[in-house]
């Protein structure tokens, strides 16, 4: 599911965008100005920002040229609809604009055009009734999103690229923890029953006696 950051001052086009982006089953989050924006991105990873130019404190250009060092793509939202902006706009290095007024319909069109260049390498995994996207790193059960943490989630990964195979302990904690294996069992018997508890795949993860763990997966449920 993908993340997106709305950095917009107006409250009222704000809210309207947000609930629009909500309904088509994207997370945002809201920043009315150009310093908590810059906090939050500094913070966490979107898939998309769209960006108001004219912004108290900050303003967009400047908030773009920060965001460039993160590689998250942008869409300029402006007020100002000359070709002089827009070009400026693009020349800083937006992924693309977008005109105020505009429709919805519109915004959501370039929105997703902007994610589907973004994410060509993107990889999406179903297993049983969740889905895990690998870029972006969130794991959905039936469209709820599971919280994990990173070595949750590495491990989720690799059960799931592993499937049906018996990993042993020192394989799983040598793969996840890229360290060697001095015994750390206890580590990996953690992050398992974690798991486990999370997606409630209690009967999915199977304990291998002797060895550690195995993903089973019947072929006619993936
Ligand atoms: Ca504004």
């Amino acid at each position: 599911m993908s993340k997106i950051l709305i950095v917009e001052d107006e409250e009222a086009i704000s809210n309207l965008i947000r609930m629009s982006l909500c309904k088509t089953g994207y997370i945002c989050e809201q920043a009315f100005d150009g310093e908590t924006a810059a906090d939050l991105i500094a913070e966490n990873s979107y898939d998309l920002i769209l960006l108001d130019i004219m912004l108290p404190g900050i303003d967009g250009y400047e908030l773009l040229d920060y965001i460039k060092t993160t590689e998250m793509p942008v869409i300029f939202i402006t007020a100002m609809g000359t070709l002089d902006d827009k070009v400026k706009g693009l020349r800083a290095g937006a992924d693309d604009y977008i005109t105020k007024p505009f429709e919805m319909m519109e915004l959501l069109a370039r929105v997703e055009t902007v994610l589907r260049r973004y994410h060509k390498s993107e990889e999406r995994i179903t297993i049983f009734d969740t889905v895990i996207d690998v870029p972006s790193r969130t794991v959905t059960k039936q469209g709820k999103q599971i919280m994990l943490t990173l070595k949750e989630f590495e491990l989720l990964l690799f059960l799931v690229r592993n499937k049906n195979i018996a990993l042993y302990r020192e394989t799983i904690y040598e793969n996840i923890w890229q360290n060697e294996y001095m015994g750390d069992g206890r580590t990996v018997d953690l992050h398992i029953q974690r798991l486990r508890k999370k997606l409630h795949w209690e009967d999915k993860i199977k304990t291998v006696y002797k060895v550690g763990y195995r993903l089973e997966v019947d072929i006619a449920e993936v």
